[in-house]
């Protein structure tokens, strides 16, 4: 039976980290040598003190026991709308990584993946094939998600699409959040990590994933099982919401039973979820596709915040955001509802 060991940490405290992942390591019976590459969320370039990105120190604390351990470590991602240089370097964690004499790894190659999943594609392309390591280390930020509900391990992995790319599997899926959380499922099947350590340590609430509340909730957790650590972590914050990743995973037999090592995870009853509204009625599609436009949640411009800066423009896979006459303007006819817009809008000009 998979195996999640949870507990509580309350500040980023190296040893304290350390020690937990050590003890995780040993309770899930993990053996970790090697080539790794580290995947921490690192969307966009946020100081840690926003809860956006892996904190820092949490990862400092891993690499220097992945080091330990003889690896040789290697860190990427592809980040939302920035350079991943841009980003290490707004998040502090450039020195540490240079001190650590970790490579960075930018995911900007053209990498075909297949596979035959629970999703009806079949073939992604990744900016980085996590085949070329030897274990793949998968550091997810706890995070509310306007779309998804919550960005945990499983969501963590789209992060191999190369930034502008991940527009495109948006477009593909439109509105219908269990085809997208299909499409999550397979890219997370294909990454294939070997272990998902989750800093919640200061997670994010609200209108997340990137302008929501810092959250102090103490919370890390380890498994080498992407979807049962997703699921526990829902069950215990937000029991009550919809959560189509792991939703999916349970109807196509993939969430099996697990047994949680728990040492001392705190519960967290006042967690704030996303203003969203789920799309997936059982209805006919013609009424479904009426009732979701109206339904679910818009994104909306908040002009005292905008900057006129353009991002939301260029990441909407709609075409959906323009900006006339200095003034933010949504086409609500094409917009799908991915809210991609909120999620890398740098100035939170833009709530659902
Ligand atoms: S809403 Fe945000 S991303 Fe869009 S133009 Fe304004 S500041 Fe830039
Ligand atoms: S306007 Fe925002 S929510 Fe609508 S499709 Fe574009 S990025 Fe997605």
């Amino acid at each position: 039976m998979e195996k999640i060991v949870a507990g509580q940490i309350k500040s980023y405290d190296p040893p304290t980290i350390k020690a937990f992942i050590e003890k995780g390591f040993q309770e899930t019976g993990l053996s970790i040598t090697g080539r790794v590459l580290v995947k921490p969320n690192l969307l966009s370039g946020k100081a840690p003190e926003r809860a956006v990105t892996t904190h820092p120190v949490f990862l400092s604390a891993l690499i220097e026991l992945l080091k330990d351990h003889s690896c040789t470590v290697c860190l990427g991602d592809s980040p939302g709308y920035e350079s991943l240089e841009r980003v290490l370097k707004a998040g502090q964690y450039t020195d540490m990584l240079t001190h650590l004499g970790v490579t960075i790894v930018p995911f900007t190659k053209d990498v075909i993946k297949r596979i035959d999943g629970v999703s009806p594609y079949h073939e992604f392309l990744f900016g980085e094939d996590p085949g070329q390591y030897d274990h793949i280390i998968n550091v997810p930020k706890l995070k509310t998600h306007g779309m998804m509900g919550m960005t945990l391990a499983v969501k963590n992995t789209f992060g191999f699409v190369r930034g502008f790319a991940k527009g495109r599997w948006h477009l593909r899926a439109g509105i219908d959040r269990a085809l997208f959380a299909s499409i999550l499922v397979d890219i997370h099947s294909i990454a294939m990590p070997s272990v998902n350590i989750l800093d919640g340590i200061l997670g994010m609430s609200g209108n997340g994933p990137s302008n929501g509340a810092p959250s102090e909730l103490g919370i890390i957790a380890l498994s080498r099982n992407g979807l049962a650590l997703d699921d526990l972590i829902e069950q215990r914050l937000c029991p009550g919401a919809e959560h189509p990743v792991t939703e999916c995973a349970r109807m196509n037999g993939l969430l099996t039973p697990y047994e949680v090592v728990d040492l001392g995870m705190p519960s967290v009853p006042s967690f704030a979820m996303p203003p969203s509204c789920a799309t997936d009625w059982n209805l006919p599609s013609p009424l479904k596709k009426a009732l979701r436009a109206i339904m679910v949640k818009k994104p909306k411009g908040n002009p005292k915040n905008c900057r006129l800066c353009g991002i939301c423009v260029r990441v909407c896979p709609s075409h959906a955001v323009s900006i006339r006459n200095d003034t933010l303007h949504f086409d609500y006819s094409a917009c799908i509802r991915c809210y991609c817009c909120q999620e890398m809008c740098p100035h939170d000009a833009i709530r659902v």
